[in-house]
């Protein structure tokens, strides 16, 4: 069902309270809503109301267009000098000798690059743990070299919990090691590093690394040199339903501001081995409610994408009708962070006709996008030499005609 036929429905049913027709009028009067009235939404909104009010703003915003890019990972050490409680996939230094643990050469890190020459790649997302040997000067290289054996591939790199460890170790502002990283060729910057920026729920799951106001100041800075970023949240742990509206809002006022965000990706907490585990995880109905809110709520933001291999292929086909418009990229197998966490995608990859597919599925348009949500391919019309093939039978000839 179509979104705006979804909010007839909403509006004709006698049993809806005034407090949920007053968020469906200011959704259709394109009005903000309230932290008090996401904390509701939170609290009383089941998810087909939820559903039907994000899948209308999806509609409005990207019509059926649901974009996906061709891109790989670089996860340069999962040795770290944080010891974030959620997190499955680091290892303290002390740890370096685990079966577990790894830290890429310089040399290593140009072998994955070189692997992807002459494939239809767009981007790099380069992401990993803290250790102190991989500071500003070695990233530095790390980007320019990439640049200049591939000037087109579009670098996505580190969050502000690396930059702000490489920048106060090297002795640079924030301003000024935006600018390097900038000038070495780091294109748009990914969203990690924001888990839950409340200080209540911070300081117990993520204390040592950088805080709220500092992650949200480097995205800032970032914008302000005219570039582009995107945005997480770790969701569905300790924290309440007030905690992540608060999360939720201090990046639409950010977003405000800059217009800098591009995207808003919701990550969910995994809980296998980590100092989290006896946490149960949570399930796909709050997994759709929560895609579904941050819809609503982040109304200055173009993009709310599902993660394919944190939350599985069904539910990312699923998280489309629940405000979703985006659902990543190919990835090659080429991130671990949620597989050691027990994601169901232990080996995650999908070629581009399978996500072609995973769309088409579930009645949206695939389009292959650039990091910065250029159009590279619309393959809503496109044929498979695979759909040629033959599937069992024979186009018989009609009779008498
Ligand atoms: S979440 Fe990031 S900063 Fe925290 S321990 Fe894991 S790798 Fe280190």
């Amino acid at each position: 069902m179509r979104g705006i036929e979804q909010l007839d429905q909403l509006l004709k049913d006698k049993t809806l309270g005034e407090a949920h027709r007053q968020i469906v009028r200011k959704v259709t009067e394109n009005q903000r809503i309230t932290f008090d009235e996401g904390v509701f939404l939170f609290e009383h909104g089941d998810l087909s109301f939820v559903g039907a009010l994000a899948n209308y703003i999806r509609e409005k915003k990207n019509g059926d267009n649901t974009y996906f890019n061709r891109n790989f990972h670089i996860e340069p050490t999962n040795l770290c000098v944080y010891d974030c409680k959620f997190c499955s996939y680091s290892r303290l230094i002390k740890q370096r000798s685990d079966a577990d643990a790894w830290a890429y050469s310089m040399e290593e890190m140009f072998d994955i690059v070189r692997n992807y020459d002459g494939q239809p790649v767009t981007e790099v997302h380069i992401v990993g743990g803290v250790l102190p040997q991989y500071d500003l000067p070695f990233y530095l290289e790390l980007f320019g070299q990439i640049k200049a054996h591939r000037p087109e591939l579009h670098i996505k790199a580190l969050t502000p919990v690396e930059y702000h460890y490489i920048f106060k170790k090297a002795k640079v502002s924030y301003e000024e090691g935006m600018r390097l990283i900038r000038d070495a060729g780091v294109g748009s910057l990914p969203g990690g590093g924001a888990e839950i920026f409340h200080p209540e729920i911070r300081e117990q799951i993520a204390a040592d690394k950088c805080n709220a106001e500092q992650w949200l100041r480097l995205h800032e800075i970032w914008h302000e040199l005219g570039m582009r970023s995107n945005a997480t949240m770790l969701y569905g742990h300790i924290e309440q339903w007030r905690h992540r509206i608060d999360h939720l809002e201090q990046l639409r006022s950010l977003q405000d501001k800059t217009g800098g965000f591009q995207t808003f990706i919701p990550l969910k907490f995994r809980n296998k081995d980590n100092q989290m585990s006896h946490i149960p995880e949570s399930t796909t109905v709050e997994d759709l409610r929560n895609y579904a809110i941050s819809r609503i709520y982040l109304d200055n933001f173009d993009h709310i994408k599902s993660y394919w291999p944190m939350i599985g292929r069904t539910a990312a086909q699923l998280s489309l009708a629940f405000g979703v418009d985006d659902i990543d990229g190919t990835i090659d197998d080429t991130t671990k962070i949620y597989s050691m966490a027990g994601s169901e995608e232990q080996h995650p990859t999908l070629n581009t006709q399978q996500l072609v597919e995973m769309i088409r599925r579930v009645g949206r348009r695939p389009i292959e996008r650039d990091t910065l949500y250029n159009v590279v391919q619309d393959f809503t019309d496109t044929v498979f030499e695979e759909d040629k093939q033959w599937r069992g039978y024979f186009e018989l000839p009609v009779v008498g005609q």
